[in-house]
């Protein structure tokens, strides 16, 4: 046995079905589901080692020759058959398969062995010569677009033609149809042992004129170039954009799979399949599956044919289940499948072919689900006793609870229900419509909302289906490409909408109306750019946008959540300025406000001139005196927020934004602002250019401010704490935090302790004091590396981790859209440092800065408030830091509350990865 080949079949896997890096998962599956006692076609697996030393060197490991030789003659021993055999030719699949499922990614090639002469000689032994066509033209095409780089058109093309001269014959009415109908009327397996033999010559003399090279008829050098193209295939572009998109390492590299075929594609008793072991949009414990009779491979999921269900009860397709057509195989799939559920405990999805009459299993592999499927699974597996209350929770991506937590359509909302197809991936999205992936990424990338329509999707437009808030095509099941990649991505999807003629040249579709009957009452046309709602859950199509609701977070949701709050140390709170946003905050969970960004309160439309003419006054009297009208409004918001949080801590920051922000630019603001503060238009002109600065976001900001101008937080102090004293009358718990802003020094910060304590004493006189915190953001780096000396100050840190990212890279987050990119791409850095915390950088600041803060003050009080502590990564590394809190946006915190369970759960070395790899 070579260290690089691995036999598997009769019961017994030389390879270990744990190492998965060494398998691949499609092998390790293979190897597993042998081992259990499940019939599999025996085959053998070649290592990931020998396709990165291909990749590397460019030529095979030595000995990898001999060692597929002698593997493939134990096949050949356990099948009774020979490859390349004229009598009793063998057959094989070469099938990729990397560590983590990458659907659709690589390319697999079916019934490998066959030429001119063992295709007589299957013909002869199965008794079956349609069948050992149908088998060579597959086999032709596959090889020729996967092995030899032709393109699929042309053979697609081919096996038109064929349909119409078969309708010719037949004499069909059907000279009208165009070649998407005649493919229904007439699918694959309608044609005829004479076409398919026609369609096989032409299929060579396709690949000869799209290669340049002859189709190879020598099984052997079949075999080589297969094994090539799938070690190749791991760096093909869909394969490298799939892994960028799922931080799949490129050194993995791929497994091939070589296994001896079974067929389902040999008549009426032969069938192929998938299935999952429970429903992977909603989690319901019954076997969900698509099958179809007399076909092969990957028809079910290509949306060649309209696909049937495997279990009875589907509306509409009585009779027609697998469950009904073929009963014994069928009893047989669903043992098969409760027996992969208890030795993985976890969902699986299965591939399945029928030959004759006979069950064959040929993939399993944990199921993709939707974010609502993954929740409930954990529970009721939890339920069932299959897993442990921390696997459950280890189980769910945080991050896919978005979809959970975004807007469903209102129910009450007017809509026009356009068409209906299969409610494949859930959620609500309107947007405008596009046809092609390029339009959706293009768009998208201006910000402009879209929906992906197309006949179906392929890994060619994972782009698009990316940049898209929805995913709409006409032709495909619950398994088709569309339907795994969105449910992946968390995006709506509806598949299979079959009222939809989609005309890609023109820019346009035609959708067909019917009544409640089901019949056809006339048509609409929609053109790219229109309108439309969808929505994934129930497969409906609107015409124009409908209004949303959002989402109510009880059931197994709110049982995963009790479990993941009852094993996290970190704490969670919101980023909210508003009264409305804390509400949705305390509704997701949060835990108290980590950020009030006072200056949002400014923005108003009822403030924003009596702030214009704080900022704009040359003297102390003027701008008390704008100071005042404020006063009464920011004393109502922090009431509110208070009120808001019943006795749960408020961290409020003092102002912080450049000014420039708020000055006004048109004249007739100019004019009026003049006539208010009784200035003259271009003394209010002159003041504006006095406060122009080269770098704003550098300049005169945060608790400069107050060093300038201390009646600016003098006011915002007394609104405070004026509101918290008020609060506290009215029986309610008050728990403010006052937080000096991009502060860089300890004279600085104390310089704002003495006017934050000079007010509170004007507030509270002699008694009534309400207790308050007073403490800093560390949000420069020079603030975090004297940490120590800000602590004898601060009672509390929060890591504005935005600021000091900007700072610590020297990057603007505002411009570096336009070269981060390129700077993850090509892997100078690990991950965009906005949306993940920069680990090795701007984490040890964030070390330092806790270290000597505790040091100074051992009962500091430790928090993040960036866009950070809603990154699930992120919080594992301030969970690992010894933060009390994390604060993010109202949406994120129940993301970041399961993100600090998993971490807690991980720094204990709790067992139980997370399932949907
Ligand atoms: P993917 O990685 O895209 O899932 P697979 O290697 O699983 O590709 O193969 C594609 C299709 O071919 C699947 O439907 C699979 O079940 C089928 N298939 C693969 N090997 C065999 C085989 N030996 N016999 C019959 N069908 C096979
Ligand atoms: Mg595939
Ligand atoms: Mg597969």
């Amino acid at each position: 046995m070579s260290s690089h080949v691995f036999f598997f079949g009769q019961g017994k896997s030389e390879g270990d079905p744990k190492r998965r890096d060494i398998l691949g998962g499609k092998g390790a599956g293979l190897a597993e589901m042998t081992v259990l006692g499940l019939p599999v076609p025996p085959g053998f697996t070649i290592s990931t080692e020998a396709c990165n030393h291909y990749s590397d060197k460019g030529a095979h490991p030595p000995g990898l020759q001999d060692a597929v030789a002698a593997a493939l003659k134990r096949v050949e021993g356990v099948m009774g058959a020979t490859f390349g055999d004229a009598k009793n030719p063998l057959l094989v699949s070469v099938r990729s398969g990397a560590r983590a499922s990458m659907p659709g990614m690589m390319d697999t090639i079916l019934n490998l062995g066959l030429n001119d002469v063992t295709v007589e000689g299957l013909a002869t032994r199965t008794n079956n010569p349609r069948f050992a066509y149908d088998a060579y033209r597959r086999f032709i095409a596959m090889y020729g677009s996967v092995a030899m780089g032709a393109s699929k058109e042309p053979f697609e093309h081919v096996l038109d033609e064929a349909r119409q001269r078969l309708v010719k014959a037949r004499g069909m009415a059907v000279t009208a149809m165009n070649a998407e109908e005649l493919r229904r009327v007439l699918p694959d397996s309608e044609l005829p042992l004479e076409e398919l033999k026609t369609v096989v010559a032409q299929f060579k003399a396709v690949v000869q004129k799209e290669t340049g090279s002859p189709f190879p008829s020598d099984p052997q050098a079949q075999l080589w170039g297969a094994i090539e193209a799938v070690f190749g295939s791991w760096g093909n572009h869909r394969a490298v954009v799939y892994r960028k998109m799922h931080d799949i390492p490129a050194s993995w590299g791929t497994a091939c799979n070589i296994q001896s075929m079974v067929f389902g594609n040999m008549g009426d008793t032969s069938a192929t399949g998938v299935c999952f072991t429970r429903d992977p949009s909603t989690g319901e414990k019954r076997v969900f599956g698509e099958w179809l009779p007399n076909a092969q491979g990957e028809d079910v999921v290509a949306g060649i044919r309209t696909p049937l269900p495997v279990g009875a009860g589907t509306p509409g397709t009585k009779g027609n289940s697998l469950e009904e057509r073929m009963p014994k195989p069928h009893g047989e799939l669903m043992r098969m499948c409760a027996v992969l559920e208890k030795h993985f405990r976890d969902m699986q999805d299965v591939e399945f072919t029928i030959q004759d009459g006979t069950l064959w299993m040929l993939q399993c592999r944990n199921g993709k689900r939707a974010a609502r499927a993954a929740v409930r699974l954990a529970v009721e597996m939890v339920k069932e006793g299959l897993i442990t209350e921390d696997e459950a929770v280890l189980r769910v991506d945080p991050t896919s609870l978005n979809q959970l937590l975004h807007p469903t359509l209102d129910p009450s909302a007017p809509r026009n229900q356009l068409a209906a197809g299969l409610g494949a991936s859930p959620g609500a999205a309107s947007g405008h419509i596009v046809f092609s992936a390029d339009d959706a990424e293009k768009q998208g990338e201006l910000g402009k909302p879209v929906i992906l329509v197309r006949v179906d999707t392929s890994p060619e437009d994972i782009h698009g289906m990316k940049a898209a808030r929805g995913i709409l095509t006409a032709r495909g099941g619950m398994t088709s490409h569309a339907a795994v990649v969105a449910r992946g991505m968390g995006k709506p999807c509806v598949a299979g909408c079959s009222a939809l003629a989609i005309n890609y040249a023109l820019g346009q579709m035609t959708i067909t109306l019917y009544d409640e009957k089901g019949n056809p009452k006339g048509s609409t046309m929609l053109k790219q750019g229109d309108i439309i709602t969808m929505d994934g859950g129930t497969g409906q199509v609107f015409l124009g946008p409908v209004p949303t609701v959002n989402a109510t977070l009880s059931g197994d949701f709110a049982q995963l959540m009790a479990w993941a709050d009852a094993r996290r140390t970190l704490k969670v709170r919101a980023n909210a300025d508003t009264p409305l946003d804390a509400h949705t905050a305390r509704g997701f969970g949060a835990q108290g406000i980590g950020l009030c960004r006072t200056e949002h309160m400014f923005f108003d439309e009822a403030r924003i001139a009596a702030v214009r003419e704080m900022i704009l006054s040359d003297n102390v009297d003027q701008r008390q005196h704008a100071l005042a009208k404020l006063l009464p409004f920011q004393k109502e918001d922090f009431v509110g927020l208070f009120r808001e949080m019943k006795g749960l801590p408020v961290t409020i920051r003092l102002l912080d934004p450049p000014l420039h922000e708020f000055l006004p630019h048109k004249p007739e603001q100019l004019a009026q602002l003049a006539r208010d503060m009784k200035v003259t238009v271009e003394k209010l002109q002159q003041r504006v250019s006095e406060l122009h600065e080269f770098n704003p976001m550098l300049g005169h900001r945060g608790c400069r401010l107050a060093v300038t101008f201390p009646e600016i937080y003098e006011m915002q102090v007394r609104a405070i704490l004026e509101a918290a004293r008020q609060v506290q009358k009215e029986g309610l718990g008050v728990e403010p935090e006052i937080m000096i802003p991009l502060t860089i020094s300890l004279p600085e910060l104390n310089r704002m302790k003495v006017l934050v304590d000079k007010v509170a004493k004007e507030v509270f006189g002699a008694g009534d004091a309400v207790p308050f915190k007073f403490g800093t953001m560390i949000e420069i780096p020079r603030a975090a590396l004297l940490a120590d000396e800000l602590a004898q100050t601060a009672e509390f840190f929060s890591f504005g981790t935005n600021d000091l990212t900007q700072c610590t890279l020297g990057l603007s987050r505002d411009d570096a859209g336009k070269f981060l990119p390129s700077y993850v791409d090509s892997a100078l850095l690990p991950r965009d440092p906005f949306v993940s915390i920069d680990q090795e950088g701007v984490g040890s600041l964030v070390k330092t800065a806790c270290e000597k803060g505790r040091k100074a003050r051992p009962d500091i009080k430790l928090g993040v408030c960036g866009e950070h502590g809603g990154d699930p990564q992120s919080v594992e590394f301030f969970h690992g830091v010894g933060l009390a809190y994390v604060s993010c946006s109202p949406f994120r915190v129940p993301i970041a509350r399961l993100a600090a369970a998993q971490a807690a759960l991980k720094s204990k070395g709790s067992k139980g990865g997370v399932g949907t790899a």
